[in-house]
C-alpha cells in the first residue's frame, strides 16, 4: 500500500530548504540563537590568535611549492581562534586570490548563507583551505602541493582545536581522512580526524562543497547539505533553526 504523503510537511520542507539558501532562516520563537560555548579562556584565545597570525605570516612568505610564485595573495584562512566549527575547503579561487581571504566569491557567499542558516555568524567559525594558494585555472590540487601545504592547516587545527571540522567537498574530506572514497560515500556521517599522537581525534563531517552545490543546485543536494549541518548543530548541542517566516 502506498504511504500517505503529509503535504504540509513536504511544503514546509520545501520552504525551509529554499530559505536556507536565500538567507530567510530565522530561529523560531523568542529564543535568541545560543551563543556558541567558549572553550578557551581569554588569555588562551589571545595566544591562539597570535599563533594563527604567525602561521598567516609564514603562509604569505611561503615558496614551498610553485603555487607561491603564481599567486596574487596567499589565503591563510580566517575566523575565530576559539571556533567550535572549522570549515575547510579545497583552495582559493580567483576572488580569494585577489583578496587574500577565504570563501569570498560566489561559493563563499553560499557558505555565508549556510553559516547563517545554522544560526551562526561567520565570526563564530574558522574558515580555511587545504591549499593556501590558488591553483591555476582552479584545477584540482596536486599531491605534491597538498604535501607542501598541509602542515599549515594541521597547525591551524591544532591551535583552534575545534569540536567539529566540516570538510567541504571531496578534496578536503579525502585529504583529511586519508581515503579515496567519494564525497557521496563520505558525507552525512561523522568521521574522525586524527590530530596527532596523544591528541583526541576531532569529529569531522564531510559535506558537498558550496561550489559544487552552485553547479548542481538541486533540491536534493541542498537538502543533503542541510541534513549534514543539522547533525553538526545537534552534535554541538546548538539549536537547530527552523523556518521562522520572513
Ligand atoms: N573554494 C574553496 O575551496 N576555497 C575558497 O576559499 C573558495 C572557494
Amino acid at each position: 500500500m502506498e504511504k500517505d504523503v503529509d503535504v504540509n510537511k513536504v511544503v514546509r520542507q520545501h520552504v525551509e530548504m529554499d530559505d536556507f539558501f536565500t538567507g530567510g532562516f530565522a530561529v523560531k520563537g523568542n529564543a535568541a540563537p545560543a551563543e556558541p560555548q567558549q572553550q578557551k579562556d581569554n588569555a588562551a584565545v589571545a595566544e591562539a590568535a597570535r599563533e594563527l597570525e604567525k602561521i598567516g605570516d609564514e603562509v604569505r612568505r611561503c615558496r614551498k611549492c610553485h603555487l607561491g610564485s603564481l599567486r596574487t595573495n596567499a589565503v591563510p584562512g580566517e575566523g575565530n581562534p576559539n571556533a567550535l566549527i572549522f570549515f575547510i575547503g579545497e583552495g582559493p579561487g580567483a576572488d580569494e586570490d585577489a583578496q587574500g581571504r577565504p570563501f569570498v566569491g560566489r561559493a563563499g557567499q553560499l557558505l555565508d548563507k549556510v553559516i547563517k542558516a545554522c544560526g551562526l555568524k561567520r565570526s563564530d567559525v574558522f574558515i580555511g583551505n587545504i591549499l593556501k594558494c590558488r591553483p591555476p585555472e582552479n584545477r584540482d590540487p596536486r599531491p605534491e602541493e597538498i604535501i607542501s601545504c598541509l602542515p599549515y592547516l594541521q597547525r591551524q587545527i591544532e591551535i583552534i582545536n575545534p569540536e567539529i571540522i566540516v570538510a567541504l567537498g571531496a578534496h578536503a574530506a579525502r585529504t583529511l581522512l586519508n581515503t579515496n572514497k567519494s564525497i557521496g560515500q563520505l558525507r552525512g556521517q561523522f568521521h574522525e580526524y586524527y590530530a596527532g599522537l596523544g591528541r583526541a581525534p576531532i569529529k569531522l563531517m564531510a559535506t558537498y562543497h558550496t561550489a559544487y552545490l552552485l553547479r548542481n543546485y538541486s533540491e536534493d543536494n541542498r537538502r543533503r547539505v542541510w541534513e549534514d549541518m543539522k547533525k553538526v548543530l545537534a552534535e554541538l548541542g546548538l539549536p537547530i533553526p527552523e523556518h521562522g517566516g520572513k
